[in-house]
């Protein structure tokens, strides 16, 4: 054995012991469940998963990493589209395994959640109080990502983003220091990582507000046949001419077969006013009639499946690989849908396991996220319009680059025939698949240059560089 191998031989032994959690190398039991992601594409092979327990086991591991030179990924519900929380041949901290709690203080109305829990533990914990934050639309997706890149949910349009929620967070900084930051402590560590991602350090604890919550909402699901496309154009752009901030409106169009127009229409009330102000929806007619169900659900359940098989995860009969590209736009034309369609139709011809191919829009109520000042936090898009996201599932990893350059050339398309809405970013920064390769410039907007000064005073030597990376500012002479 030689001498640097010796070396790594006595690093690993000796982090192994000084852990409370535990360490999995390729083959080891537990490495492939530390290193799969929500998307197969994601997936990348790891030299170490550590499943850390404490603050202190992420410093650890954070050194070990240091001291052997190796790349560094954080991974907290491992839903990123860009891979972000995976390394090829480094070292992955993995909070989901140990550090994936949730715990309500009713009476101050606050949530005190681990870095790696998903939304479903922090909605149970909550409703149990009858409390909740501004999780994502899906309860499977990581409270960790999720938060750190901006966040939004079906209580956004009440609340704001998942950022403007977030009163103090446990980070463990690059140099294994672990430090509090909230709005006295480290204010400008607490200013960047609210939209600045995972670029300074690993958040082990998230606080959160919680804001008194119902226990049952008004969901209605409604299919129809694509030539209802028009109508519900004219239905969506009535619907947001008056939406309030206790709606929220997903829609689309997906396959497999022939196209068909999706609406999820959600009011955080009683049902008999949910369907009063879902009126227009009704109107189109549901109904040449694919289906048509309206419930009132209990809320913690109520993003569950609701984006049907594209949100669940991977299983044997559904696709395990995922290409999503999103552009923040004004409201989408006929014409630009039509041709999105067209163009999938016939990808699909040439490769008919393309088959789940569609486009989707997510309209929150904007007026709470606007409220903030882009200033405020690190968070850069703050503007009015939609995320018009267009994507495809598919299971032949052989079809990656296929199906990138496409999602690529349907997003072109959208946007050359939908004008982007007025925004700091042109995309939502959670949803670039390829973030990595970003020009965080334009992604953070007139906040990058501030960031660029924390990531200076908390990670200069850009050990964080997944997501979209933040260049360090240069000291000054
Ligand atoms: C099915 C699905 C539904 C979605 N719905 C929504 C939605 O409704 N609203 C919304 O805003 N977004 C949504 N997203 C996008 C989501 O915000 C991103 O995918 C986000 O990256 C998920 O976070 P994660 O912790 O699961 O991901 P991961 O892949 O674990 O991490 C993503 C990034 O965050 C970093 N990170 C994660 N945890 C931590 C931590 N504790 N400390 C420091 N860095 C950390 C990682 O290093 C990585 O760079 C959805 C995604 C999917 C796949």
């Amino acid at each position: 054995m030689s001498l640097s191998a010796q070396q790594t031989l006595a690093s690993l032994t000796k982090l192994k012991e000084t852990l409370s959690g535990e360490v999995a190398c390729p083959g080891d039991e537990g490495y492939d469940y530390g290193i799969t992601r929500w998307s197969d594409s994601c997936v990348k092979q790891a030299a170490y998963v550590v499943f850390p327990k404490s603050n202190a086991d992420v410093s650890e591991a954070i050194k070990f990493a240091r001291e052997q030179s190796l790349d560094l990924a954080i991974c907290g519900g491992g839903h990123s589209f860009a891979g972000s929380s995976s390394t090829e041949g480094g070292v992955v901290i993995h909070l989901g395994k140990y550090i994936n709690y949730a715990r309500c203080d009713p009476e101050k109305r606050l949530l005190y959640v681990g870095g790696g829990a998903t939304w479903e533990i922090v909605d149970k914990v909550g409703m149990e109080h009858g409390l909740a934050t501004v999780a994502g639309n899906v309860n499977h997706t990581g409270v960790g990502g999720l938060s750190l890149g901006g966040g939004y949910g079906w209580l956004t349009g009440r609340y704001g983003m998942t950022v403007d929620n977030i009163v103090q967070l446990t980070v463990v900084l690059a140099s294994g220091e672990i430090v509090t930051a909230n709005e006295k402590e480290h204010p400008d560590l607490f200013w960047g990582c609210r939209g600045g991602g995972c670029n300074f350090g690993v958040v082990t604890e998230f606080v959160f507000k919680a804001h008194p919550q119902r226990p049952t909402v008004f969901v209605t699901y409604l299919l129809y046949t694509i030539d209802k496309l028009e109508s519900i154009l004219n239905a969506v752009g009535e619907w947001e001419e008056n939406q309030g901030p206790d709606e929220g409106l997903h829609w689309g169009c997906h396959r497999p077969g022939t196209p068909t127009l999706l609406i999820i229409y959600f009011y955080n009330g009683e049902a008999a006013e949910g369907r009063k102000k879902a009126k227009m929806f009704y109107d189109v007619g549901a109904l040449e009639f694919l289906a048509h169900h309206s419930t009132r659900v209990p809320f913690p359940d109520y993003f569950d499946n609701m984006l049907g098989p594209a949100s669940e995860r991977a299983t044997e009969e559904l696709p395990s690989r995922s290409i999503l590209v999103t552009s923040h736009l004004l409201p989408a034309t006929v014409e630009a849908i039509q041709a999105v369609l067209q163009a999938q139709e016939e990808l699909i011809k040439i490769h008919p396991a393309l088959v789940r191919s569609g486009l989707m829009f997510e309209a929150s109520p904007k007026q709470a996220v606007m409220a903030v000042p882009l200033e405020a936090t690190a968070y850069a898009g703050r503007g009015s319009g939609v995320e018009g996201m267009v994507f495809s599932f598919y299971q032949d990893p052989s079809l990656d680059d296929v199906v990138r350059t496409e999602v690529r050339q349907w997003a072109k398309i959208m946007t050359e025939k939908t004008p982007f809405a007025e925004s700091v970013g042109t995309s939502y920064a959670n949803l670039d698949p390829e973030a990595a390769s970003s020009d965080a410039a334009k992604v953070f907007g007139s906040n990058y240059q501030r960031l660029r000064e924390v990531k200076r005073m908390y990670d200069p030597e850009n050990i964080w560089n997944k997501w979209h990376p933040i260049q360090p500012a240069e000291l000054p002479n």
